[in-house]
């Protein structure tokens, strides 16, 4: 456990959203995990994570409650080295019932058959490498409006203040049909300009911009083709305090369109 980290813990954690960008930043050393590992320096060590990753997108509402959630290699078609990796964090039972209580308007439920997935555990080895810090993931109901998921992140902003990091993982550019598999050209401009308007949006609080995607541009829509990995962020941002802060804690892309640009609250 890293020292600073536990110096650093104050009373009311931050909120974090990640651009988590592809599966292989789990084995990977470069400036989007090094930023990772630094933002959790500053954060400090919670007493647990709950994370609301892209990759659980459902029908319902479902909280993990297992003691030891399984590393889910939820992905096809990468190296071997890459599904050896486990992530052995313990789960947080009562956190997990916790959440339920708190999202009991929505039938939210308890499972044990999901576990931590790639969406969670490849930015989560790079932040607490120990995997000393419980995890509990929710999944992200499809069937929800977008301010209803502001609303779900308010609901649970109160875990907060007791030691629990909300943790929004998916990407606010996030089309792998205009992916440059090769890697060699920047981030075309409608990338950068969405990425560059949600920042901005996200740092004048204007949530409800940022949740109303019918008044999406084209770059708006071709950065967002499908929700799942744009609305973690709105969990995120839905958990913001009156008076809060937002933070740009981290820009990026990779592939050339897909971000990696990190939104943190307080
Ligand atoms: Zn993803």
């Amino acid at each position: 456990m890293n020292t600073d980290s536990q110096a650093t813990l104050k009373s009311r954690l931050p909120a974090l959203f990640l651009g988590h960008g592809s599966p292989m930043n789990a084995l990977a050393d470069n400036v989007h995990t090094q930023a990772w590992r630094r933002i959790a320096e500053q954060i400090g060590q919670p007493r647990a994570v709950l994370a609301i990753s892209a990759h659980w997108y459902t029908e319902g509402t479902w909280v993990t409650g297992e003691t030891a959630p399984k590393t889910i290699h939820d992905f096809g078609g990468f190296p071997d080295a890459l599904f050896k990796i486990q992530y052995p964090a313990p789960g947080d039972p009562v956190l997990a019932a916790q959440v339920v209580q708190r999202l009991a308007h929505t039938g939210a439920q308890l499972r044990t058959d999901w576990g931590l997935d790639h969406g969670s555990w490849s930015v989560l080895r790079h932040m607490y490498p120990e995997a000393d810090v419980p995890v509990v993931q929710l999944s992200i109901d499809a069937r929800r409006s977008w301010p209803e998921h502001l609303a779900l992140g308010a609901a649970l902003s109160e875990l907060r203040d007791h030691g629990v990091l909300i943790l929004g993982s998916g990407g606010i550019v996030h089309n792998l049909g205009r992916v440059d598999w090769r890697g060699v050209q920047g981030p075309p401009d409608w990338a950068r300009q969405f990425d560059d308007w949600v920042c901005a949006r996200a740092l004048a609080g204007d949530d409800f911009a940022l949740a109303t995607p019918t008044t999406f541009d084209d770059a708006g829509r071709l950065a967002v083709p499908t929700p799942d990995h744009y609305l973690p962020l709105l969990y995120v941002l839905g958990s913001r305090r009156a008076g809060e802060p937002a933070r740009i804690v981290h820009r990026g892309f990779e592939l050339g369109s897909i971000s990696l640009t990190a939104v943190q609250i307080g």
